[in-house]
């Protein structure tokens, strides 16, 4: 689903490079998670993927289905049906959540070629979700994120995602500033999007959210590279020894 090989980025206005050689494969059906320290590259991977602005791929590869996705345009890798969940969900003033959620999805569907979503399909559906993800009415009709709690906003990335289908999901510490309950409900919307044909790259700082999401494979990341990946446990292994032991280990 996802390759990505040997890629290299640096900032576009500084000659700072941060990503130093990543090599990661997700094949669909896996869940795949990125731990690591602070700085070490992580958003940056997502943003890159993504396409955000700011950054220079400077070697390497990353493809979606085959497909490069840094030749594509943003709204081309999400038609492509790649998703990231925000690390920091922004705020859109003067935007309807639920016209933001209806506009986002008719552009996908036209772009893969599809009709529209009538009115009310598109109401039945995203009613449906957001009381999944307990998401209430009033939520939907707000402007986009605009007063919404820490654990509102990444409730509503996992909204987002459940309309949109996407084939690869990227979700950056969207465990983060949630409490116990939030985590559930995130974890569940995710879960609950599992699917043979889907892949999923969770960033986390923490274990915890892996016992939620069970990861097939856990990679660890320190200064730009992915120095060691392995099954859950490894996540247990930096919950219990932070990650000294690790890039002791690996250095
Ligand atoms: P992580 O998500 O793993 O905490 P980031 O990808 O956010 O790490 O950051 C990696 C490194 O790149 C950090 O040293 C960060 O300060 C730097 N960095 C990322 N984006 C920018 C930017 N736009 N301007 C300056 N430094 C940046
Ligand atoms: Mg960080
Ligand atoms: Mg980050």
């Amino acid at each position: 689903m996802l390759n990505i090989k040997d890629l290299h980025v640096k900032l576009e206005e500084e000659d700072k490079q941060i990503l130093k050689g990543i090599n990661l494969e997700v094949p669909a059906g896996e869940v795949h998670a990125i731990m690591g320290p602070n700085g070490s590259g992580k958003s940056t991977l997502s943003y890159v993927l993504s396409g955000r602005d700011g950054y220079e791929v400077t070697g390497g590869e990353a493809a979606l289905e085959g497909e490069d996705l840094l030749e594509m345009e943003p709204e081309e890798r999400a038609a492509a049906g790649l998703f990231l969940a925000f690390q920091y969900p922004v705020e859109i003033p003067g935007v309807g959540n639920m016209t933001f959620l209806r506009t986002a999805v008719n552009a996908q569907r036209k772009a893969r070629g599809e009709d529209e979503l009538s009115a009310g399909d598109f109401l039945k559906e995203v009613r449906a979700k957001a009381k999944t993800l307990k998401i209430d009415a009033d939520m939907l009709k707000r402007p986009v994120n605009v007063g919404f709690s820490g654990g509102e906003k990444k409730r509503n990335e996992i909204l987002q995602m459940a309309m949109l289908e996407p084939k690869m999901c990227i979700l950056d510490e969207t465990d983060s500033g949630l409490d116990v309950d939030a985590m559930k409900l995130v974890s569940e919307g995710v879960n609950a999007l599992r699917d043979a044909g889907r892949g999923f790259l969770v960033i986390t700082h923490y274990q915890r959210l892996l016992d939620h999401i069970k990861p097939d494979v856990v990679h660890i990341m320190a200064d730009g590279r992915i120095v060691k990946s392995g099954g859950p446990e490894l996540a247990l292994e930096v919950e219990q020894n932070g990650y000294a032991d690790i890039l002791g280990e690996v250095a």
